[in-house]
């Protein structure tokens, strides 16, 4: 095979060379030393190296993406709400929960708030789980719109 992909220890980025070399130098500045490498692809075509290392390059940055996104995925109290939640099996005791840690995240909570963990909890309307919680004195409206965990 006159052609290998290794990817540059320095900067990560998938590489393609000729396998005859010795070394050979990444863009980023890293020379490599080819003979005890392992190429991730090998072949005879030039034009087959181009389209790998193409290949090899776009995974490896859709990895890295994955990875900003995932560090950045640090969880909102929404969710974090939601999670506590689950745990409790009454569901009212479980939306009187979702309350009583909204209420002590914002002091009061709105409409929009309950409905954002309520849509974590699979549960279709804030509305009518806002209405059964004043039902049962476990939610008071504090002022227009706003609630509160008694
Ligand atoms: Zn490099």
């Amino acid at each position: 095979m006159k052609y290998g992909i290794i990817v540059c220890p320095g900067c990560g980025k998938a590489k393609g060379v000729g396998t005859e070399k010795k070394t050979t130098t990444c863009p980023c500045g890293r020379e490599i030393k080819l003979a005890r490498i392992k190429y991730q692809y090998e072949t005879d075509s030039p034009h087959e190296l181009a389209e790998a290392v193409a290949q090899a390059n776009a995974l490896i940055a859709g990895g890295e993406k994955l990875q900003k996104e995932k560090r950045s995925r640090k969880k909102d109290p929404y969710t974090m709400i939601s999670e506590k939640a689950k745990r409790v099996k009454d569901p009212l005791e479980r939306m009187g929960l979702v309350a009583s840690e909204l209420t002590k995240m914002k002091d009061e909570f709105t409409e929009d708030d309950l409905r954002r963990v309520v849509m974590l909890l699979g549960k279709s309307s804030a509305k009518d789980i806002l209405a059964r919680l004043q039902e049962h004195n476990i939610v008071y409206e504090s002022s227009d719109g706003k609630y509160r965990a008694v």
